[in-house]
């Protein structure tokens, strides 16, 4: 809203240009010790099988509480600890919180709960994406199978060899990976004879239009035959409304996640609604009377 009038062309600087340096600055300056202030919290978000409907996994996505500033989204803090080259000390932070987090969740199927993680490109540039993880795991005890890394298409392009390499040796240790965002890069079918992957995210971009236009909706279509074909899990990410669950089940989908079904939430409430509704989670049964089918 604020603008220096008539100085748009003579300058760059607005008084809202300032304000967002000053932030960025502000952030960059804060982040390296936000996990030593105590400042860095886990939200988690179930993944919900559409076999048995049961959450069969959740994703931790981090979350900062800036003294100041309020909540930083990830999107604007995380490529900010990017750049400032502190990721690796908040991934460590993350992976630790995560697998010990996952342990305390009560079963809600035959199968132990998945805990998905997402990984930083400029951790994978740094090198030590696999050494953490298998310290993360040993400090836990987690099994590693339970774990799941979210790699997205971009950190695949940016980071392609060493990418290739961390996958292998995660893959081994018993690690699942996840293609996070996927159909959203330039060449997604491509990396597939790549990269030895477990799981595709379809990307919320392709979700959201799936019952409204005939492009989204081919488009989840082809994804979810090259995940059958390739034996690979497909989750579809920011599910949101019943007519979009019902066409992706029509499509033969496994996996949803979504506000439709839970947004990210703190631990202690993830507790409560695994307990409460015995891992049954579907819209209907909580929060909304919808039938999605
Ligand atoms: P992502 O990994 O694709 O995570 C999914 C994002 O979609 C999350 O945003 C989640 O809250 C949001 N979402 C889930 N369901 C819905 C829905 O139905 N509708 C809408 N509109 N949104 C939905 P969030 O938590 O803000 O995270 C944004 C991104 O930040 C993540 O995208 C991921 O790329 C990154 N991120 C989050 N946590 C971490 C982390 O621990 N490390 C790294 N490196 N990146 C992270
Ligand atoms: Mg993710
Ligand atoms: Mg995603
Ligand atoms: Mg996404």
């Amino acid at each position: 809203a604020a603008r220096t009038s008539g100085s748009a062309r003579a300058t760059c600087w607005t008084p809202a240009l300032g304000a967002a340096a000053a932030r960025r600055a502000r952030l960059r300056d804060d982040v390296p010790g936000a996990a030593d202030r105590g400042e860095l919290w886990l939200a988690f978000q179930p993944i919900v099988s559409m076999t048995d409907k049961r959450v069969a996994g959740v994703e931790a996505l981090l979350r900062w509480r800036h003294p100041e500033l309020g909540e930083v989204p990830p999107r604007e803090f995380v490529p900010i600890a990017e750049r400032a080259g502190v990721i690796g000390a908040l991934q460590r932070w993350v992976l630790r919180e995560a697998t010990a987090a996952v342990l305390v969740l009560p079963a809600t199927g035959e199968a132990p709960l998945r805990l998905a993680v997402n990984v930083s490109a400029a951790h994978v540039a740094d090198r030590t994406l696999v050494e953490d993880v298998a310290s993360a795991l040993r400090a836990s005890g987690l099994a590693p199978e339970r774990l799941v890394l979210e790699i997205t298409e971009a950190t695949v392009l940016a980071e392609g060899d060493s990418v290739a390499v961390d996958i292998e040796a995660l893959r081994l240790m018993g690690v699942h990976v996840a293609l996070d965002d996927f159909a959203t890069g330039s060449s997604s079918l491509a990396h597939l004879t790549r990269l030895p992957v477990d799981v595709l995210k379809l990307d919320r971009s392709f979700v959201s239009r799936v019952d409204r236009d005939r492009q989204s909706r081919a488009l989840c279509e082809a994804v979810l035959t090259v995940g059958r074909s390739l034996g690979l899990q497909v989750v579809a990410e920011g599910v949101e409304t019943p007519a979009q669950l019902g066409v992706l089940r029509g499509l033969g989908l496994d996996h949803a996640q979504g506000f439709l079904l839970s947004r990210p939430l703190p631990l202690a409430d993830l507790v409560g609604l695994l307990r409460d509704g015995g891992g049954l989670l579907w819209p209907g049964l909580v929060g909304s009377s919808a039938d999605p089918v």
